[in-house]
């Protein structure tokens, strides 16, 4: 068997598919599962493809792999951060199994040629996260990522102390971090803040959000509001008015916070507005935003994807392919949650694509000439 990782050509993606220190996991269980030698793995690698995350091509071959230009031809697997190009189809083997983040429905073009090239097409955003598939689920890997990021890039931008300092020059007191959202992302946000000193509040829709906010040792913002739980542990949408009056009743804290990070979202729809730009307008000057939302429709009323901008004196930066930004661990973490779906699919022998495995069955997007996974075929059709 052959598995290819292939170089990201995404202007910004700094990742790598598959990290040097995980080649050996590949192979080595070839070796324990090929008595009769028929299953031998070889990973080949096209040139420069963990540069950007800080790997060198010697990495690649001290870990055993194969680093050639024509990396991707006869692979049987072809591994990716972002989904292969279009472009790129034509040189993959029959039959290939491409496993990368896949938007689908934002890149239908692109799921017709794999469904019409009869690949399979893995979307690791669509592994459901349920507790035996926790070591391959990237979306949590990636938003733990970009919520450390998001809490250093704050506490970069302000310019004031985060921590309580006693000095005998005086006292300094604590920067008041508010994070709204806190799924993954924004538990490691508050996590990263308290362990830099801030005060840390926070506030989310669900339920079950405020023990765990209050076990990294900040507040919870309590709202006079109905939670919203939906399914699968994630958040429902609010309705217009809903929305409005959680703006109001989160408007003094935002006023009051020296640092807002924004971490919201409901699954398949646009992040919703929490903060307007008349709130982010009334926080002191020289307060920051960060918007980890910003790609997906945006949090805070004018954040805009990858810039920073200044409304009323207050600094907002909005986050684009943020987990990116810290590129070996993101790396890193996403590698394990390949590495860990492949074995899976393997389990002792060649991939196998087993539609009554809730794992496949729920990331599988294209698959011998059809479209398997259901709201991308409603797209389609
Ligand atoms: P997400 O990225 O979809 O959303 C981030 C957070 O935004 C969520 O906590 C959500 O409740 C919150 N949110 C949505 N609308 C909001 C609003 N109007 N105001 C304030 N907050 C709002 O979610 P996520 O971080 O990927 O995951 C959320 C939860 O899903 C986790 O905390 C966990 O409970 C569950 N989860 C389970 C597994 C698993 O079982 N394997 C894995 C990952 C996540």
């Amino acid at each position: 068997m052959k598995i290819a990782v292939v170089g990201e050509t995404r202007p910004g993606e700094r990742r790598v598919a598959l990290v040097p220190g995980l080649v050996s996991r590949l192979t080595d269980v070839s070796t324990d599962v090929s008595a009769d030698g028929t299953a031998e793995v070889a990973v080949a690698v096209e040139p420069g493809a963990g540069a950007a995350a800080g790997y060198t091509d010697d990495d690649y071959r001290q870990a055993g792999a194969v680093v050639a230009g024509d990396a991707l031809r006869g692979a049987d697997v072809v591994l990716s951060v972002q989904p292969i190009p279009e472009y790129r189809i034509g040189e993959l083997a029959p039959g290939a199994i491409t496993i990368s983040f896949l938007p689908a429905a934002q890149e239908l073009d692109l799921v017709r040629a794999l469904r019409d090239g009869g690949h399979t097409a893995l979307a690791m955003e669509l592994v459901p996260r349920i507790s035996r598939a926790q070591a391959m689920d990237a979306l949590s890997s990636q938003s733990f990522v970009a919520g450390y990021r998001a809490a250093v890039v704050a506490a970069e931008r302000l310019p004031r102390f985060l921590p309580l300092s006693m000095t005998a020059s005086g006292t300094i007191r604590p920067a008041t971090v508010l994070v709204l959202g806190a799924g993954v992302a924004g538990l490691q946000a508050i996590a990263t803040s308290r362990r830099l000193g801030a005060v840390v509040r926070a506030y989310d829709v669900r339920a079950a959000s405020a023990e765990e906010v209050r076990s990294l040792g900040a507040e919870f913002v309590e709202l006079d509001l109905p939670t919203l739980e939906g399914t699968g542990g994630y958040a429902r949408e609010m309705t217009e008015e809903r929305s409005r009056l959680q703006r109001e009743l989160l408007a003094p804290h935002v006023a009051d916070a020296d640092v807002l990070i924004t971490t919201a979202s409901v699954p398949g729809r646009t992040a919703p507005i929490l903060v307007t730009e008349e709130m982010v307008a009334a926080m002191r000057p020289g307060s920051v935003v960060v918007d980890l939302a910003a790609e997906s429709g945006g949090n805070v009323e004018g954040a805009k994807p990858g810039e920073e901008v200044t409304i009323g004196g207050v600094l907002v930066w909005g986050g684009a392919n943020v987990p990116s930004q810290l590129p070996a661990q993101a790396s890193q973490l996403y590698s394990t949650n390949v590495v860990n779906l492949l074995l899976h699919l393997r389990s002792g022998g060649a991939p196998t694509i087993d539609f009554d495995d809730e794992i496949v069955a729920g990331c599988c997007v294209t698959h011998a000439g059809e479209v398997r996974h259901a709201p991308t075929r409603e797209l389609l059709d």
